[in-house]
């Protein structure tokens, strides 16, 4: 029924569903915009259709422009990714109305979940704790000074159409509130068309442990165990595990009954997660439910030994899910060893991850047993601001967290991006520091380790040497880009520049 499938999104996670297509023996088709003509997404797709420029409203956010793609060239589904229109159940609709499969929920399942007060609501009839908090938006300020006080500070305000920390304000006590209140209306107005929110209390030092789960057509619910994602920056991931360290297998089955239970309260199909918020004293709240594919779903794929994506596109088209060894509600694998993913972004994490841009100028990317590269650039890609900065995601696997730890600093040091600042170096940082070895983290890890982690390193002096190098690479680059491929590369093989720093092993000299 599904043989052409059209990937509506750019980056890591268009490559990705690129290549679970090929390997479903599904021919993909890639959109893109202007900036991304030469991005690999487009070249690893079987055809490619141009969106429009830069802006993501006249390019990867055009719903008319998206179907009028997938009808032109034959599709008969879209696959939606994350991010852009992935949780918007507009686009589940639309797809439907234009005879097209969504690779993903029911729009009514997108709907029920994106509203988070009524997806608390819904969990709360299904029996599983959500954080203490009020059931419907606030009405004004002075009820949430009410509530804030019934719950106790510090509270959360939040974003009922919330998403990627938008519209959430830490309030410390009364004082604050009425400001606060304000500020999380008009960013969630601005952000989602919609000023709602409403309040929670706040959690001191929860982790945050969302459980994957994958439902079909025929009923199957299965739980694929854990997620730890507590090392976050401004409640966003930087780095994600499985398993947690925190997860006995007795929380673990009842983390899965919560999760399933969950996606049967809104009759989910295709893969989701369920974020919980997990006490010091082992007991969890449900968060949110994502009604999506996940940045970091591959530390699952891993240890699990499931591609999320390839049973995404078989769900979709009716065929039974292939996860083996778990039946019914709660239902669990076991998961094999211990798998690690590091966001690899344009910014600058000794300058507050600042985001950057500019040309890749060259990368080498690492390699060897156990490690996994997702990424969406090669060099002589040009990063912009226009989009996400996630360039990539490094992932390691191990018999042990510990071995998995191990294999991701050897592969973090074999990693090298000439052309701008990325998050590597800080990644290395935590993979040394003490705290995350032992597993001791939560959503204030950074707070406490930022000190160690994130102090710029006493190497000026190099970065200059680094800086000249990398103009000199880049001139080299554009002079043969105007001879040889688009991205830089020429039919004679690398650079002369390169040859040389790898014969000088340049990034072991500038350790
Ligand atoms: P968004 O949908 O905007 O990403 P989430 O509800 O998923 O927001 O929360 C994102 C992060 O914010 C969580 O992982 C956690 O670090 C923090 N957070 C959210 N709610 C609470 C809470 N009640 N107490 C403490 N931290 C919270």
């Amino acid at each position: 029924m599904i043989k052409r499938v059209l990937v509506a999104n750019r980056g890591e996670i268009a490559v990705r569903v690129i290549r679970a297509c090929h390997e479903e023996g599904l021919a993909a088709v890639a959109v893109y915009s202007e900036p991304d003509r030469l991005a690999p997404h487009v070249r690893d797709a079987d055809a490619a259709v141009l969106l429009g420029p830069a802006p993501s409203a006249e390019s990867y956010l055009d719903i008319h422009k998206l179907i009028a793609a997938a009808k032109d060239t034959g599709c008969q589904a879209i696959h939606p990714g994350y991010g852009f229109l992935s949780e918007r159940a507009a686009f589940a609709d639309a797809c439907k109305d234009a005879g097209l499969i969504f690779v993903g929920p029911p729009a009514s399942a997108i709907r029920a979940m994106g509203d988070k007060t009524e997806a608390r609501r819904r969990m709360q009839a299904a029996g599983v704790h959500v954080v203490p908090g009020t059931a419907a938006p606030l009405r004004d300020a002075a009820e949430g000074r009410r509530e804030a006080k019934r719950l106790g500070f510090p509270v959360l305000l939040k974003a009922v159409a919330g998403g990627g920390g938008k519209g959430m304000r830490l309030v410390a006590n009364e004082a604050e509130l009425e400001s606060a209140f304000e500020a999380a209306r008009r960013e969630a107005q601005k952000a989602f068309g919609d000023g709602s929110v409403y309040v929670e209390k706040y959690l001191e030092r929860p982790r945050h442990i969302e459980i994957q789960i994958l439902a079909d057509h025929r009923g199957r619910v299965v739980a694929l165990g854990e997620r730890e994602c507590s090392i976050q920056r401004r409640h966003q991931k930087l780095i994600e595990e499985s398993p947690s360290v925190a997860v006995s297998p007795a929380l673990r089955r009842r983390l899965s009954e919560a999760a399933t239970a969950a996606a049967g309260a809104v009759g989910y199909v295709s893969a989701g997660t369920i974020e919980f918020l997990l006490a010091a004293t082992g007991e969890f709240y449900f968060l949110e439910m994502n009604t999506r594919i996940q940045v970091e779903h591959p530390v699952t794929e891993l240890v699990y030994g499931v591609d999320l994506v390839r049973e995404q596109l078989r769900i979709a088209a009716g065929q039974p899910m292939r996860v083996h060894g778990a039946t019914g509600p709660g239902g669990q694998l076991h998961p094999r060893g211990a798998a690690i993913e590091c966001r690899i972004t344009a910014e600058d994490p000794f300058n507050d991850f600042l985001p950057a841009t500019g040309v890749l100028q060259y990368l080498r990317v690492p390699s060897g047993p156990g490690i996994r590269w997702d990424a969406g650039i090669e060099a002589g890609n040009d990063v912009t601001l226009f989009y996400d900065p996630l360039l990539a995601k490094l992932i390691a696997w191990g018999e042990t967290r510990e071995i998995a730890i191990q294999r991701m600093r050897r592969a973090l040091n074999e990693l090298v991006i000439v052309g701008l600042p990325t998050s590597q170096p800080f990644h290395l940082r935590v993979m040394d520091d003490a705290e995350f070895v032992k597993g001791e983290i939560d959503i204030k890890y950074l707070e406490r380790a930022g000190a160690r982690v994130l102090a710029a390193p006493p190497r000026a002096g190099l970065d200059r040497a680094l800086a000249v190098a990398g103009a000199l690479l880049a001139d080299d680059c554009r002079s043969r880009t105007t001879a040889g491929l688009p991205d830089g590369r020429t039919a004679a093989g690398p650079s002369p520049w390169v040859v040389e720093s790898r014969r000088l092993g340049l990034r072991d000299g500038l350790e």
